[in-house]
């Protein structure tokens, strides 16, 4: 029986570690409602991620459901069905319509050319992914922002520690969503966090007030919030887990080099390029199968991993626009290429601990499938 290997395997610090860091708490007992830890890690990745602000939630998901509540947003925001189910629900949760554009077929993102044609007088925001750590077409899309009048808001939940010319990704746009959760590059368990440029100082104000049920001050409830804070054993494990970060980037690293080498220039194998001016923290391992010139399918490529004990995924597929949650609303030929790719993209394993050695199996078994 061969050993099972999953997509990922959550990051852990040593467990030492880990109860040297909360063993204060059981003096303070203080567990939650933005302690030391939260207030500790807040800083921490202000300057890790090299922006302006940051807020920390219990999730991704609710970075996104209160940033779009905190910007007011009405309307229609257009985005793209790559992606997990957050980003579409996140929008939709908020009584909003989802405007579905194209990706190209070369990063996964948002294909910018194909935005303006969607914008409406109902349009109030772009909501881009940066797919797998792949940044979005950032100056295009302000830009056209810009020009219309609408605010940006990234999914940024696979671009933790992402650089764009030297400056971290999440001061892109007017906000920026990231996740912790326990498969992501960096995690908190459960986590995620919103950044923002000082300028949109009032917004920074509303998230700390969303994540808290609207509660303005001790008599004073303003909004209907959620409970969204990040409590202190998730900061805690932040914590520590950003210690190790740059080695977890390396290492993923070597892993992408090793996998980049076997895999590269095999007919019908397309992988995913790193772009200019990027530091790419090697979130994913996608790979696009074309059947017609590799003589296998995706799902039989996935199916013959299985066989070996070995669990690729497909992210993303389905696409979000496919959803049964949707009723058929959504027009999925509206999004050909997004189609096309969803049908053929499997995510290979790609974690800290993963051994350089299971990657050659795991490549050798892909080409294996080649006819
Ligand atoms: C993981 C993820 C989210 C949601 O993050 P959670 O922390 O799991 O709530 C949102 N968008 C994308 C693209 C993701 O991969």
């Amino acid at each position: 029986m061969e050993k099972e290997i999953f997509v990922t395997k959550s990051s852990l610090p040593p467990l030492e570690d880990y109860v040297n860091e909360i063993s204060n708490i059981w003096e303070s007992h203080w567990l939650t409602n933005m302690g030391i830890k939260h207030k500790t890690l807040q800083a921490l990745l202000k300057d890790y991620l090299d922006v302006e602000n940051v807020e920390l939630l219990t999730n991704g998901h609710m970075a996104l459901e209160l940033s779009i509540q905190a910007l007011n947003l009405q309307g229609e925001i257009i985005t793209t069905p790559f992606t997990f189910a957050s980003t579409t629900h996140a929008i939709v949760r908020n009584g909003l319509s989802p405007v579905f554009c194209d990706i190209n077929p070369d990063d996964f993102t948002i294909d910018v050319n194909k935005i303006e044609a969607l914008i409406t007088d109902r349009t109030s925001a772009i909501l881009p992914v940066h797919v797998y750590g792949n940044i979005c077409d950032v100056d295009a899309i302000k830009n056209i922002a810009a020009k219309y009048d609408l605010k940006v808001l990234y999914d940024a939940a696979h671009a933790f520690g992402v650089k764009y010319k030297n400056k971290g990704i999440g001061s892109f746009g007017d906000v920026s969503c990231f996740s912790f959760h326990a498969t992501k590059v960096f995690n908190t368990i459960e986590g995620g966090a919103v950044c923002f440029g000082d300028k949109n100082k009032d917004f920074g104000l509303d998230i700390y007030r969303l994540k808290n049920f609207g509660i303005r001050g001790p008599e004073i409830v303003d909004a209907v919030g959620a409970n969204a804070k990040m409590n202190e054993f998730c900061a805690a494990m932040g914590i520590c887990n950003l210690k190790r970060m740059d080695v977890c980037i390396q290492s993923r690293k070597r892993l992408v080099d090793e996998y980049r080498s076997r895999l590269s220039n095999v007919d019908g194998l397309r992988l995913d390029e790193p772009q200019k001016e990027v530091e790419q923290n090697y979130a994913y391992f996608p790979i696009v199968v074309d059947e017609k010139r590799f003589g296998a399918t995706r799902n039989e490529v996935m199916k013959k991993l299985a066989e070996h004990n070995i669990f690729a995924r497909k992210y993303f597929y389905p696409l979000t626009n496919t959803f049964d949650a949707f009723h058929g609303r959504f027009d999925v030929n509206k999004t050909p290429v997004a189609l096309y790719i969803s049908k053929r993209v499997l995510t290979l394993p790609l974690y800290e601990e993963l051994d350089i050695k299971d990657v050659a199996r795991i490549s050798n078994i892909v080409l294996s499938c080649k006819k």
